[in-house]
């Protein structure tokens, strides 16, 4: 007998019918002999709907009461979702998250988990229920009510799953597990059965969308072991943990990461005196623009060519700051462009093995592509390529690293 925490995201609840279907799921586990606790999403589509409603009467809606407002959608869920075990005769019992009591600060939208008080949950476990917790909603120290962020609920799962010391948090949703890379873009792209952590952060950060990226820091700090399956299909989804597989079985490369919401900035001709890199992106932070990668590099003539990344959607606003940082500077001219793309090979592997670079580099070589910028971390080699040649770069190299999935399908 386990202890479990399930995670169902508002597409696997976003019909009455499909919660009907996660109620008999439920109680499959329930009839193994195993607790559950659930936390669930709004149904797909709702919170947006709510943000509507909020944007029509104002552009800037209050914090505060925006969190009122959203946090409706998920208490929806939880009521429908009791009422349904409760019908299959399985006990079971819907709790805001106030109600629980998950403290978070009060930073309304954002707010951060600070404690969960498992007394109540403990006891209706004891009384063989099923808890349902509103997910993406707390209640700050004044008894406010709080939200998460966007996609909140997956953090609210692990953090309950950490608070009950549960034996895994599984995350349901409308794929079958974390791939190697999107699959619309390698057809051949393959389901991980596991991925470490480390490795899941720079997938979810580098732009593969399946969990919300604070739920898997939360995760690996309270080695909480996760795992992402499919709401409506059978399989085994795939495992995020702490362990890496032996060097034997361990892929060198586990999946690729990109991002096209990338454009780069060069202010050119810089002198190469102490403080220039901070005189740069110094207003830039200050205009609320965040940098990714960055690169120096000195030339013979003791200029200096500083070139970073930043969103796209920031594209225009940096290069407003920098053409005034480089009047400043003395630095010869700005120059930039928005057609590019960011590629990211991710894997625990890379630190035992040499060549990977230098592997990466060839293989894209071979298809004629042009590297802009690289950047290098123990288990990441991210490039900068011109957009249009994303897809072929990550086919080949998807290729290359022997990703790809060679079942016929
Ligand atoms: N309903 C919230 C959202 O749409 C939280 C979640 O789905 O995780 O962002
Ligand atoms: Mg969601």
């Amino acid at each position: 007998m386990a202890l479990y925490v399930h995670k169902y995201g508002g597409t696997s609840v976003g019909t009455v019918e499909k919660i009907e279907g996660v109620a008999d799921k439920l109680k499959k586990f329930k009839d193994a002999g195993h607790d559950v606790v659930v936390a669930v999403s709004a149904m797909s589509g709702e919170t947006n709907r709510l943000i509507g409603l909020a944007n029509a009467i104002s552009d800037q809606p209050i914090p505060r009461e925006m969190d009122v407002l959203v946090s409706t959608g998920e208490q929806v869920t939880i009521a429908l979702l009791s009422m349904a075990l409760q019908k299959r005769g399985v006990p079971a019992r819907s709790y805001t998250g106030s109600q629980v009591m998950i403290l978070t600060d009060s930073a309304h939208m954002k707010a951060r988990i600070q404690d969960i008080d498992t007394d109540n949950i403990r006891a209706d476990l004891d009384e063989g229920r099923i808890v349902i917790v509103a997910g993406f909603q707390g209640c700050d120290a004044e008894g406010n009510i709080t939200t998460l962020g966007r996609g909140g609920s997956d953090t609210t799962g692990v953090a309950l799953a950490a608070a009950l010391k549960a034996d895994e948090c599984h995350i349901y949703t409308d794929v079958d597990g974390v791939y190697t890379t999107d699959p619309r873009v390698v057809d051949k792209a393959k389901r991980m059965d596991k991925i470490t952590f480390e490795e899941m952060l720079e997938m979810a950060s580098l732009g593969s969308k399946v969990l919300q990226i604070r739920s898997v820091e939360f995760a690996g700090k309270y080695k909480v072991p996760l795992r992402v399956l499919h709401s409506s299909k059978e399989g085994n989804g795939t495992l995020i943990t702490t362990e890496e597989g032996s060097s034997v079985e361990q892929p060198v490369i586990s999946g690729i990461a990109f991002n096209r919401d990338e454009a780069k900035l060069t202010v050119m001709g810089v002198p190469d005196i102490p403080g220039v890199a901070s005189k740069i992106l110094g207003p830039v932070g200050a205009a609320n623009i965040e940098v990714d990668m960055i690169v120096q590099n000195v030339a013979a003539d003791k200029t200096t060519d500083f070139t970073f990344t930043v969103n796209r959607v920031d594209y225009a606003k940096a290069e407003e700051v920098l053409t005034k940082v480089a009047k400043d500077l003395g630095a010869r001219e700005v120059a930039g462009a928005n057609d590019i793309a960011k590629v990211s090979l991710v894997g625990v592997g890379m630190r035992s093995h040499a060549g990977v670079a230098s592997k990466m580099f060839d293989v894209l070589a071979q298809e004629n592509i042009n590297i802009q910028i690289i950047s290098t971390s123990e288990i990441k080699i991210s490039v900068v390529v011109d957009e249009k040649y994303l897809e072929l770069a990550v086919r080949a190299l998807h290729t290359a690293f022997d990703l790809d999935d060679d079942k016929e399908s």
